[in-house]
């Protein structure tokens, strides 16, 4: 890249018509996320901490925890660093964490769901994290939320651990959202979150009641669905302007499924490190409120075919 580009790449973003949004970066360890600073990313909007609790014969402690989230911090020199807790169940499994054989694993105890089960491995991971500094440039986001009661009752874990620590001030605690009736109840939970960051991968698995694992349906899994784009639209409305809406998902770095999230009004983006210049530069050359205009019509189209051919016939004429 030139240096023009490398420039622009690391400068904010914002639509034609002056919106605001996000571009940060998915990453799965300290290394990728100096990878993400390198790509001008604004922050890191999922780190997957899963990366530290594979491939070993039991969890990490607290010390080793903190030493990776504490370099992915300083990886990012001051912007903001989500870090989403242990996210196990379902297509993540740990050898060391048998977990009951169900039926249906996708719907069971997974995410959020495990500390119920494993209150030590949160606290753990609670502590490693609260250790971090500076606070204010470290995020705490908790996977599979199913409901405000859920987020609450780990803030006060937060809090009493935080209290036990000596400690004065807390990272920001946020809730994904990746299941519909989270989505539908976006108001209750932006009341009680800091911030909220859409996981398009479960969410659309979950509207769609399609396994993201099953090869034979993956065609049809589609995050433009308007199904599925109807609960984003939920959660952004629900959130209304209480605390930011970000997305996560695969969705967030796909070229005709960000414009509709920018049309949605979310406030970030969080895409592979190596996508992040080229999606600040297709938000630059997006005109929201245009953009908007056409939703209605799009949100009642008959499936995700449909409003892909809409939307990339819309784009082709104005690009
Ligand atoms: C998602 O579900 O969209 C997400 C970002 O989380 P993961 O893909 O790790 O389940
Ligand atoms: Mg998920």
């Amino acid at each position: 890249a030139s240096a023009a580009e490398r420039e622009a790449s690391r400068a904010p973003v914002a639509t034609r018509d002056g919106k605001r949004v996000e571009v940060c970066a998915n990453v799965a360890s300290a290394l990728e996320a100096q990878l993400a600073a390198d790509e001008g990313a604004d922050g890191v909007g999922l780190l997957r901490s899963e990366f530290l609790f594979l491939e070993r014969d039991s969890a990490p402690d607290e010390a080793t925890q903190r030493g990776e989230y504490q370099a992915a911090v300083d990886a990012l020199g001051g912007k903001p660093v989500i870090v989403r807790t242990l996210d196990i169940g379902a297509d993540k499994q740990l050898p060391y964490l048998p977990l009951p054989v169900v039926a249906n694993p996708a719907l069971g105890v997974r995410g959020v769901r495990l500390w119920q089960s494993h209150p030590e491995l949160l606290d753990t991971q609670l502590r490693a994290l609260l250790a971090v500094t500076p606070a204010d440039a470290l995020r705490i986001m908790l996977p599979m939320v199913g409901d405000a009661g859920e987020l609450r009752a780990v803030r006060r874990r937060l809090e009493a651990l935080g209290h036990e620590m000596g400690l004065t001030r807390l990272p920001q605690l946020g809730a994904m959202i990746e299941v519909p009736s989270a989505a539908l109840c976006a108001a209750s939970l932006a009341s009680e979150a800091d911030f909220l960051s859409i996981g398009t991968n479960d969410l659309t698995q979950y509207a769609l009641a399609m396994d993201r694992e099953d090869p034979s349906l993956a065609a049809r899994m589609d995050v433009l669905h308007p199904g599925v784009l109807r609960l984003i639209q939920a959660t952004v409305e629900g959130a209304a302007g209480r605390c930011p809406v970000g997305v996560c998902g695969a969705a967030a770095g796909d070229p005709l499924a960000l414009a509709v999230l920018v049309a949605l009004g979310v406030d970030e983006l969080s895409v592979e490190p190596a996508r992040v210049p080229a999606v600040k530069a297709a938000i630059r050359l997006l005109d929201r409120a245009a953009l908007a205009d056409e939703l209605p019509a799009w949100l009642a189209l008959d499936d995700g075919n449909a409003l892909r051919e809409r939307l990339t016939a819309w784009l082709d004429e104005r690009l």
